[in-house]
């Protein structure tokens, strides 16, 4: 049976969201509550309306934009196939980002699979935050899993994103004990989770899941402060500069533990 769901994007030719040429499909909804987060709309799981400002000359005019689509597993897929030859070419295929992709569970197993059908290369970017059922039933049909990891210190990720960790920790473990496909993700939020201590334990955490794969470190931008603006949202690290050190600092850590690390994903 086709599902049903809600994305907010979908991004054509990206280049650092998996291998190759790729079609993003950014789902809506998220459990987290990142204060950091650079997609502030897409944390609802429902279609909302913003504000938004344009200026033509001296006039300023605002007006309503609607941020979420309705949409069903045939009309993704329709889309997401104008650009297979560049996926053949490239090594590339589909990636379904958020948000959370695993806040839509039945639309999500619907893409996976439909894209599994038609051939594609699948790849989800995630948080993960979800049952651990959900995450055995995606994994025949996720060929890649971009797997975030931002806080060990489970006070502060509560205190920092809303949420607990321990699943997410737990879904990870048991991905690498299945021997998935997995780039850990670190999102470097100066002073938060670039931290010494923080990587200190990333790295003794995934030494201890035996996890051998690749890291992305992914460097802090500040760019959504018109986001926050449109949603009238408070922007916490408005004032946070990005430290160019940082990056370099901590890909030297996990360069030393013996992990294969990138910064930019
Ligand atoms: S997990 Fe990502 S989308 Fe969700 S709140 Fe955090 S940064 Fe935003």
């Amino acid at each position: 049976m086709m599902r049903n769901g809600i994305i907010f994007d979908i991004k054509k030719f990206a280049v650092h969201d998996g291998p190759g040429i790729r079609t993003t499909v950014f789902l809506k909804g998220c459990p987290l509550n990142c204060i950091w987060c650079h997609n502030p709309e897409s944390r609802s799981k429902e279609c909302i309306k913003i504000l938004k400002e344009t200026k033509v000359g001296e006039n300023t005019f605002t007006f309503e934009s609607m941020i979420g689509q309705k949409v069903n597993t045939e009309e993704v897929l329709l889309e997401v196939m104008k650009d297979k030859i560049f996926y053949d070419e490239s090594d590339g295929g589909v990636t379904f980002s958020g948000g959370e992709p695993l806040m839509q569970p039945s639309f999500l197993e619907d893409l996976l699979k439909t894209s599994k059908e038609k051939g594609l290369h699948t790849t989800i970017d995630t948080c993960g935050f979800a049952p651990r059922d959900l995450v055995e039933r995606i994994l025949p049909f996720t060929d890649l899993f971009l797997y975030d990891i931002k806080l060990i210190d489970n006070e502060l990720h509560k205190e920092k994103m809303g949420v607990s960790n321990e699943t997410i920790l737990e879904n990870l473990r048991f991905l690498v004990s299945q021997k998935a496909n997995i780039i850990i993700r670190i999102p470097l939020i100066p002073d938060i989770t670039d931290t010494e201590e923080n990587i200190l334990r990333i790295i003794s955490f995934l030494i201890g899941c035996k996890y051998n794969g690749k890291i992305d470190l992914l460097p802090f931008h500040n760019t959504a402060e018109q986001k926050y603006k449109n949603l009238q949202i408070e922007n916490q690290m408005k004032t946070i500069k990005k430290d160019v050190d940082s990056s370099e600092k901590v890909a030297s850590r996990f360069t030393k533990a013996g992990f294969s690390v990138s910064v930019g994903g």
